[in-house]
């Protein structure tokens, strides 16, 4: 098979939610959001398992570069593991995605992470980080900033993440980072790229001049027209192609 069918097959398979398709979502966009330096040595991606109480994500310890299929742990609500190997923990902050997954049924996916570009608006005052790219529609209802920077490492921590979130997509965490949720991995993994792209396109903006969002028109014309389940499955073949030419994970993979 071509490394186009193999995409293409892939990206047909967006809406199947069989755990094993979902540890090789999860891996691939840990390892794509690593190498795109996006999630850097700390970040994780989660995945909401079949039955929605509990869900997959890595190990505390395991390198970003490195996650595989079956290096994934089974983590309940409360952050306890339910399957995996012996002894190896999730990350610290294992209470944002279990706390979200409580309180948001419509999310079943999540990315963390700690860009540096993207927390710049949450450290200078009367900035904040809008929509300027057209892809940012997806946060046209804001991005909340958390003004405690503290690790999410309890639940009640996990709780005030979710107050902050509210019904909204994605939010910082002032001077630590990011969280992105979607329907989908393979959406929360564009839209982390997305989200990115536009923090990196407002300071560039902000360096320039006076910054210039998009307008509540420009938005809602935008939104009119795009398809993002279209745009999902485009983006995760372009990416995860490149991917398997410069070897960040394997093409098997994407069979
Ligand atoms: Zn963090």
């Amino acid at each position: 098979m071509t490394l186009q069918k193999h995409a293409d097959h892939r990206a047909d398979a967006t809406e199947i939610a069989s755990e094993e398709a979902l540890r090789l979502d999860v891996s691939m966009s840990t390892r794509l959001l690593n190498s795109m330096k996006i999630l850097e040595y700390s970040g994780h991606v989660s995945a909401r398992l079949p039955g929605g109480e509990t869900f997959l994500v890595q190990p505390q310890n395991k390198s970003r570069a490195e996650v595989s299929p079956d290096d994934l742990l089974v983590c309940d609500l409360d952050g306890k593991v339910v399957a995996g190997m012996p002894g190896v923990k999730p990350p610290s902050e294992v209470f944002l995605h279990c706390e979200i997954y409580r309180a948001r049924s419509d999310v079943n996916a999540i990315a963390h992470f700690h860009h540096d570009v993207t927390n710049v608006f949450t450290l200078v005052e009367d900035v904040p980080l809008l929509a300027f790219k057209n892809h940012a529609i997806r946060w046209k209802s804001g991005i909340p900033v958390h003004p405690d920077p503290a690790h999410v490492d309890d639940p009640e921590r996990g709780r005030g993440i979710v107050r902050t979130l509210g019904p909204h997509h994605a939010m910082q965490i002032r001077a630590h980072g990011q969280i992105v949720t979607a329907e989908t991995v393979r959406g929360v993994f564009i839209d982390s790229v997305h989200l990115v792209e536009n923090a990196e396109a407002a300071y560039r903006a902000c360096s320039l001049g006076k910054p210039k969002p998009l307008t509540d028109e420009e938005i809602e014309s935008f939104s009119h027209s795009f398809r993002r389940g279209h745009h999902i499955r485009k983006l995760w073949s372009y990416y995860t192609l490149g991917a398997i030419r410069e070897g960040v994970f394997p093409e098997a993979w994407a069979a």
